[in-house]
């Protein structure tokens, strides 16, 4: 199960060294440009008792820089909870844009849905339920979807993320930009296994994992940011 990022390190500060730090960026640089929908949204899934799922708030402006960088029209996202990360993709993207939203659980995306409709943006996504790496590979059934996004943004099972990195490096175009959620994994890189948390043990060796295959794959660019909790910015390079 995925953690609020703070839940680790002390209560909602990100990976920052201290809560005030992470409040003032939130304060000063986020909340003031974040849309109204987005807005709603975030504050309903804080209702919801897995609301750690959601993307944080300040790595969602930097996600959202990068779909304005890259001009995504195109794009696919793995994970979708309550549509924070989705709602934030459709409102960053062109009236014409796509986005390919999977996840096996559409009860979480049925909250975020009457957000997603009154912002007048639904007709840019089309959701699907399913397992993602079957439904990657169904995708990649056909020759026209290769190289053809501009854009992937990955947040799910985090024992998949390889699996989903070399989909990715079939689907987006060269210059095309993937970016991997929870690559700190709530501060976990950095413990032993014995102080790590039970619950995140599992995905913080794939995670750790992860990191070390991302770093010597000379197919991406990539900075790994602290922002929210942790996340892999990769350019498709070749
Ligand atoms: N990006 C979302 C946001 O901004 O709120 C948060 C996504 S949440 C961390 C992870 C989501 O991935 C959950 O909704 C879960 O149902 C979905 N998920 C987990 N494993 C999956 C899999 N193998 N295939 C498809 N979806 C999966
Ligand atoms: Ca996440």
């Amino acid at each position: 199960m995925e953690q609020n990022p703070g839940r680790v390190l002390g209560p909602s500060k990100g990976l920052l060294q201290s809560k005030e730090l992470y409040q003032y960026i939130l304060e000063t640089s986020v909340y003031p440009r974040e849309a109204a929908p987005l807005k709603e949204l975030r504050e309903i899934t804080a209702n919801h008792p897995r609301a750690g799922m959601a993307t944080a708030p300040d790595a969602g402006q930097l996600i959202a820089l990068f779909l304005k960088l890259v001009n995504a029209r195109k794009t696919i996202e793995i994970g979708v909870y309550t549509g924070y990360s989705l709602l934030l993709t459709a409102l960053s993207i062109p009236e014409d844009g796509k986005i390919i939203a999977v996840d096996m659980n559409r009860e979480t995306y049925e909250i975020g849905l009457p957000i997603i409709e009154k912002a007048g943006v639904k007709h840019k996504i089309d959701y699907i339920v399913s397992e993602a790496l079957p439904f990657l590979d169904q995708l990649l059934q056909d020759d026209e979807n290769e190289g053809n996004f501009d854009f992937a943004f990955v947040d799910a099972d985090k024992i998949n993320y390889k699996h989903y990195h070399e989909r990715m490096m079939k689907l987006l175009k060269v210059g095309g930009v993937v970016i991997y959620d929870n690559t700190l994994w709530s501060g976990t890189v950095v413990m032993s296994d014995e102080i790590t948390p039970k619950e995140l043990k599992t995905s913080r060796l794939s995670i750790l994992e992860f990191n070390k295959l991302l770093a010597a794959d000379s197919r991406v660019q990539i900075s790994h940011a602290a922002l929210g909790d942790g996340i892999t910015i990769c350019m498709r390079i070749s």
